[in-house]
């Protein structure tokens, strides 16, 4: 298989009509193997610049990590509701959703997607958004990983870059369960400005999070949930740190890549025996403020997602489609439930020849 760097929208272009089956590659963190049936893998860490205009849209190449996308923003006063890991690929994320610290206040990464531009797999460059190629531009907020067309470049609504308080807490618990527990009521309905995810593996309980409250609301907030799981969490608050440093802070709190673990959206608390690791990430908020059919993420109506060992009987079957797993009876139902039928047909518009494709593809 060959590996081709792509510095521009035309190489981009030469590579579609040379007809080999390609596998466009962002950061290149997908959880599962997409590339083995692929002739190509289209590395467009070439297209990777940043530019930020006076209404605060940014226009993203495609090649763009989330290290850089934090740090170029924080420069211009500007930033993205994202993930963590700064060697994400923005494309990877945003196609698939993207959830971050800040998304119950400010929503996915691809719900600020306000434009793309698109190489189909005919070789043409399309331009989307809400007006142009409006089918492609909603299946790609959610659904567009490799699956419609080479993304080259994105256009995002920002935000200001927020000052925060960062949540950190990390300690031996006697009680980790009745944390999690806790955390399963609590967190989910805590207000959009704060958001708390946990991880607990054994005795070990972590929680890491942000609030765009000061120190002492946050703490106010952060001891109604003290109170609820029964026990002295031992908290560390760095107040007036700006989004992109707490990023930077929590490079290391990565989701578990290892085959291993599943996981899935929960719309209720977990039933059943708690056990192994597991990290819990809250959702709510403005992930949920969005319909389920006005882009193509149709996650809109959950809790929390859990990655653990074990399956747990009262999940809603829906999984991230950016933590795919190919152990899935029925992968394309679990990544876009009632939107699957919609996907189809763009997907049949688009790319009707499958040039785009991979195990699990809509
Ligand atoms: C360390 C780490 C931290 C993470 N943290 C978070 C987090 O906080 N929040 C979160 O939501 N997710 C998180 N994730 C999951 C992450 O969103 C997915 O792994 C995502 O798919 C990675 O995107 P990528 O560009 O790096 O990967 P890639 O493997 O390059 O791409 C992923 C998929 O998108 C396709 N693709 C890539 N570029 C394009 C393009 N230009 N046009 C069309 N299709 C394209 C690829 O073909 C592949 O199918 C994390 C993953 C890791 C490894």
């Amino acid at each position: 298989m060959e590996l081709l760097h792509c510095r521009s929208v035309a190489d981009v272009v030469a590579a579609v009509k040379s007809g080999r089956r390609l596998v466009p590659r962002g950061g290149g963190h997908c959880f599962v193997d997409r590339t083995s049936a692929a002739d190509v893998v289209l590395d467009l860490s070439g297209l990777h610049t940043i530019a930020v205009a006076h209404d605060g849209v940014a226009t993203i190449g495609a090649g763009a990590l989330l290290g850089q996308v934090y740090g170029e923003l924080h420069n211009v006063g500007r930033a993205l509701p994202a993930g963590c890991g700064p060697t994400v690929g923005i494309a990877g994320l945003t196609l698939g959703g993207g959830i971050g610290l800040v998304g119950r206040k400010y929503g996915l990464t691809c719900d600020r997607l306000v434009g793309a531009q698109v190489v189909l797999a005919d070789g043409s460059v399309v331009e989307c958004d809400a007006d142009r190629e409006p089918d492609l531009f909603w299946a790609l907020r959610g659904a567009g990983g490799g699956q419609f067309g080479v993304v080259t470049e994105f256009r995002f609504k920002t935000i200001a870059e927020p000052m925060m308080t960062r949540i950190a807490a990390d300690w031996a618990a006697p009680n980790p369960m009745e944390i999690a527990q806790a955390w399963q009521v609590w967190a989910p309905d805590a207000p959009d400005d704060l958001t708390l995810n946990l991880t607990v593996d054994g005795a070990q309980a972590v929680l890491i999070g942000a609030s765009l409250l000061p120190l002492e609301p946050t703490r106010a907030l952060l001891a109604e949930f003290t109170s609820l799981a029964g026990t002295a969490v031992p908290f560390v608050l760095h107040a007036d740190v700006p989004l992109s440093e707490v990023k930077a802070s929590f490079a290391d709190a990565t989701p578990s890549e290892t085959a291993e673990m599943h996981s899935e959206f929960f719309d209720q608390p977990l039933t059943g025996e708690l056990a192994g690791r597991m990290a819990f990430t809250a959702m709510g908020g403005a992930y949920n403020r969005v319909a389920t059919d006005a882009t193509a993420f149709a996650h809109r109506n959950e809790r929390f997602l859990l990655e653990s060992p074990a399956a747990y009987a009262n999940g809603s079957g829906h999984v991230y489609p950016n933590f795919p797993d190919l152990t899935l009876a029925d992968g394309p139902t679990a990544y876009h439930g009632v939107n699957l039928a919609r996907l189809r047909a763009v997907k049949q518009v688009y790319d009707p020849d499958r040039f785009f494709d991979f195990p699990q593809a809509v």
